[in-house]
């Protein structure tokens, strides 16, 4: 069974491992679900990546050293779908309030209609006798992670057969993907409702699990024979990308959050104190947040080693207090923290900035030369992955 890194140095023994399958095999095999048993044929790197205990660069230039982009383009192409995903967010923060206020709602009808809970407490509980469905609510309970394909599979059913709210949903799997992504999540249930691009929703049939599932399941189950649009919602523009922050001359804190550790890889300027937050947000499952933890750890230790300090470990409850305690403590005259795309540490990042904190966000190249291209569909986004692979005039084969 694959253990998911949750530390730098598992993400690169799992890179490594998978370097050579990242090819033309990738792209021949990655739709296949072989099971909890054998995650060979996709890199289960998501948990790493989704916390950026490895990069994207880092993993493209891997990748194309390896293979070229002719051979690698499917992966790297699957790679930017993430990208992709967070800008799209970025540049759309309402989705994101919007999704958060609909499942604060729909826990609350919950409480108000009896066939709904019943209908909702027997899909999360794996009894719903659609046999794949039950496994796979099973496989994220014990492994807190599933393959792309699954993911798919499920939210579909979740959607048009069991006829169960997608937010519901989306909720469900962000409380258990080690991986669990506002933008990518968020974003592939919205595309599987045929809300991402509108009016086109994602249909699964029994025989196309059957063929990639290797014969685990039977799928005698009735599942859904139409998946009609959900009534779109409104749309919202995007708006433009705020200029990444610069960061001021003197005394500089440097605190991590476990949206991206990798200090190592980021511009740092010379730092005098280092702080860390243990979790910011959300109730996740106790594997979840024991994944994020570890996570944490690891990246406050390579810290600790990069700058030559102890981490303050603040506390979550009163973060405003204990930053500007902190700040105070060290003299400092600004904290810089790795940006966080939105989602929970972006929301709790702006709220302390509101109180006048001084805290500047250090945004990645990648992120900041990626997100403004994703304004539409991914594939209006797709002819930039090239230049933003450092490609330069070469051109994709298709
Ligand atoms: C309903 C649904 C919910 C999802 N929720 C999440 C989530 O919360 N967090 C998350 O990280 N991914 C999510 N995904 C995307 C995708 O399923 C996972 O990123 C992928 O399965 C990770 O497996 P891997 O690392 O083996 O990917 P590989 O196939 O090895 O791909 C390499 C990397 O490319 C990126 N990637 C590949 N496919 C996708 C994709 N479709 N969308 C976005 N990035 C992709 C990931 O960073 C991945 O690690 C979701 C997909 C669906 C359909």
């Amino acid at each position: 069974v694959t253990a998911f890194a949750a530390t730098r140095t598992d993400a690169l023994a799992r890179l490594d491992a998978f370097l050579p399958h990242a090819g033309r095999t990738y792209a021949a095999r990655r739709n296949h679900d072989l099971g909890p048993g054998d995650r060979g044929n996709v890199s289960a790197l998501s948990p790493a990546i989704r916390r950026r205990l490895t990069t994207e660069r880092e993993i493209a230039d891997a990748v194309l050293a390896a293979h070229g982009w002719a051979a690698a383009e499917k992966f790297l192409t699957e790679l930017c779908w993430r990208t992709y995903f967070k800008g799209w967010l970025e540049l759309r923060p309402e989705i994101w309030r919007r999704y958060e206020r609909d499942v604060e709602a729909l826990s609350l009808r919950l409480l108000e209609e009896p066939d709904l809970l019943d209908r909702y407490r027997a899909a999360t509980a794996g009894r719903t006798d659609i046999d794949c469905f039950d496994a796979w609510v099973g496989e994220l309970e014990t492994h807190g992670w599933l393959h792309n394909h699954a993911r798919m599979w499920f939210a579909s059913i979740w959607i048009f057969t069991l006829r169960l709210p997608w937010q519901l949903g989306a909720d469900f799997f962000y409380a258990r993907l080690l991986d669990a992504c506002p933008a990518s999540n968020t974003l592939s249930w919205r595309w599987v409702a045929g809300l991402h691009s509108v009016g086109k929703t994602y249909l699964v049939r029994a025989d196309n699990i059957r063929a990639f599932t290797g014969g685990r399941f039977r799928v005698d189950a009735r599942l859904a024979a139409e998946a009609p649009p959900l009534p779109p919602d409104p749309p919202v523009a995007p708006t433009a990308l705020p200029a990444a922050d610069t960061i001021p001359d003197g005394r500089i804190g440097l605190w991590l959050t476990s949206e991206d550790l990798h200090p190592e890889s980021l511009p740092l300027p010379p730092i005098a104190a280092l702080a860390a937050v243990d979790r910011i947000g959300g109730a996740p499952a106790p594997a979840k947040a024991a994944h994020v933890a570890t996570a944490l750890a690891d990246g406050v230790a390579r810290a600790e080693s990069l700058t030559g300090h102890t981490a303050t470990r603040l506390p979550e409850p009163d973060l405003e207090t204990a930053i500007a305690d902190w700040i105070a403590d060290h003299r400092l005259d600004a904290v810089v923290t790795p940006y966080a795309p939105v989602g929970p540490v972006a929301d709790r990042i702006a709220s302390l900035r509101a109180t006048g904190l001084p805290i500047r966000t250090l945004r990645r190249d990648w992120d900041s030369r990626a997100w403004p291209h994703a304004t539409k569909g991914f594939f209006a986004f797709r002819p930039h992955i090239p230049q933003l692979l450092g490609l330069g005039l070469e051109t994709p084969t298709r």
